[in-house]
């Protein structure tokens, strides 16, 4: 039993050492797909409820690697925050989405993921606050999608950086509204202008009769707290009308558009300005 308990303590070990260099080479990839400009934002539209008019964009980050091809964040997100490099990595998306919000006309805004760990360094205030002023877009054009998971650990300073947040214009939504450690005190102790309903959620609905409740009392929740609601992930249209109707305010997903590549979205937004 013991020869074959070191056994497979060795073939553990290979596999560990294994995931090591992978996730070591993932890592000085990054770096070098920072220098190469091989990410790229993706955007996808987000359209009011009632009028059907697009009110914004969530930008998307991807990754075209020269060999692995094009690369989802869902890949290399979690690698770039456990390394360090999603601050580089942020900050790319940062005055990317500025770039692009600035060839927009200025009724749109542009909404962009921030990781928890990109949140929470000391720098993230100042860096923010620079790109945006050399920008020379407002701050109100942009909207900062976090999680819930950047309000557990420290409260207190996830309010103080919320709040600065807040006072110099940037519009913040609560994204994955659902899935995390939900809990109501979050929602009227911060200052949220948006909550995204999770799209685990707006998938379930009609076919769980829980969705319909949990969703109804999302919306209902965030309306009475003068939030904006946002269904993420409609793809039919059965859960477009039924969202419509229980009174959320705006939809994103497949049924009102793909993510496209920035350069695309961008021509396409301002030839539909032209005619
Ligand atoms: P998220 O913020 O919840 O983004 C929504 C995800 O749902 C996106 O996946 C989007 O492409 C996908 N989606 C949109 N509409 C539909 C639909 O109708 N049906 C389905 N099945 N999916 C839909 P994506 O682009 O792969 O991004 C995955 C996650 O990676 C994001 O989840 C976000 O947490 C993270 N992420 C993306 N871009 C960035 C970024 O620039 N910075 C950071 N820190 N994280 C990012
Ligand atoms: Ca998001
Ligand atoms: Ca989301
Ligand atoms: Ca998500």
């Amino acid at each position: 039993a013991k020869k074959s308990g070191r056994s497979t303590f060795r073939i553990y070990r290979r596999g560990m050492d294994e995931l090591i260099e992978k996730r070591r080479a993932l890592e000085a990839d990054i770096e070098r797909g920072l220098e190469r400009e091989e990410f790229e934002l993706y955007l996808q539209p987000r359209v009011a409820a009632r009028s059907g008019d697009v009110v914004g964009y969530e930008a998307l980050i991807r990754w075209n690697h020269p060999e692995r091809g094009m690369v989802s964040p869902g890949d290399f997100i979690p690698v770039a925050e456990v390394s360090g490099k999603i601050i580089a990595l942020g900050e790319w998306v940062v005055r990317e989405a500025c770039r692009l919000a600035s060839l927009c006309p200025d009724h749109l805004h542009l909404s962009l993921n921030v990781s928890p760990v990109q949140f929470r360094h000391p720098d993230f205030l100042s860096h923010l606050d620079r790109i945006v002023r050399v920008s020379g877009i407002a701050p109100q054009r942009l909207e900062l999608e976090i999680t819930e998971s950047v309000l557990i650990d420290d409260d207190e300073r996830a309010l103080s950086i919320l709040t600065h947040l807040k006072s110099a214009g940037f519009r913040i939504a609560l994204d994955d509204f659902g899935t995390g450690y939900s809990s109501l005190s979050y929602l009227s102790r911060y200052p949220f202008d948006v909550i995204k309903i999770d799209r685990s959620f707006v998938a379930a609905l009609g076919t769980e009769e829980a969705a319909n409740s949990i969703v109804r009392t999302i919306i209902d929740l965030g309306r009475g707290l003068g939030m904006r609601v946002v269904a993420e992930g409609v793809e039919t249209i059965e859960q477009a009308v039924h969202l419509s109707e229980t009174g959320c305010d705006e939809l994103q997903g497949y049924l009102l558009g793909r993510p496209l590549p920035a350069a695309e979205a961008v021509t396409e937004i301002t030839n539909t300005l032209v005619r």
